[in-house]
């Protein structure tokens, strides 16, 4: 399975990522050490049909459409676009620690729900995925327009 994994890096460099930019905003990772590997069948059956990732503390997990774009290599600012996102769950992993991070995460999300809205729309208003789809459009316009 060695062809099944590749470093966060890798797609960051290839989607036109500046790696300075990153560091500046997400300070307490290496993208250089976050393996990036085909989630198994089992962990994927536990994910919503839109979920392409997942990040662990010891690195992120992909669907096999994925990683079949990472080596294509037809469409890299979107995987790099994706990677980001998933960094900064690492990100917060780290600056809230763990156990803060799965409360807030859940809290949140059960908290909307409580509220009255639907699954999807209670996820995407989680503060942790809202910043985590900020962060990913900041960094990856900031470097398109180095180009
Ligand atoms: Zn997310």
């Amino acid at each position: 399975m060695a062809g099944d994994s590749f470093m966060a890096r890798d797609a960051l460099v290839a989607g036109g990522i500046d790696l300075e930019t990153l560091r500046a905003v997400l300070p307490r990772v290496d993208p250089a050490h976050v393996t990036v590997s085909v989630a198994p069948r089992w962990f994927r059956a536990l994910w919503g049909k839109r979920i392409a990732a997942v990040c662990m503390a010891w690195g992120i997990y992909v669907r096999p459409e994925v990683m079949a774009r990472h080596r294509g290599g037809a469409d890299p600012a979107r995987v790099a676009h994706l990677m980001v996102h998933e960094l900064t769950h690492l990100e917060q992993w780290r600056r809230l620690g763990g156990l803060r991070h799965a409360l807030q995460y859940v809290g949140d999300y059960l908290r909307l729900r409580v509220a009255g809205r639907r699954h999807w729309e209670a996820y995407r208003a989680v503060r942790l995925e809202v910043e985590a789809r900020q962060t990913a459009r900041l960094v990856t316009s900031i470097g398109s327009r180095h180009e």
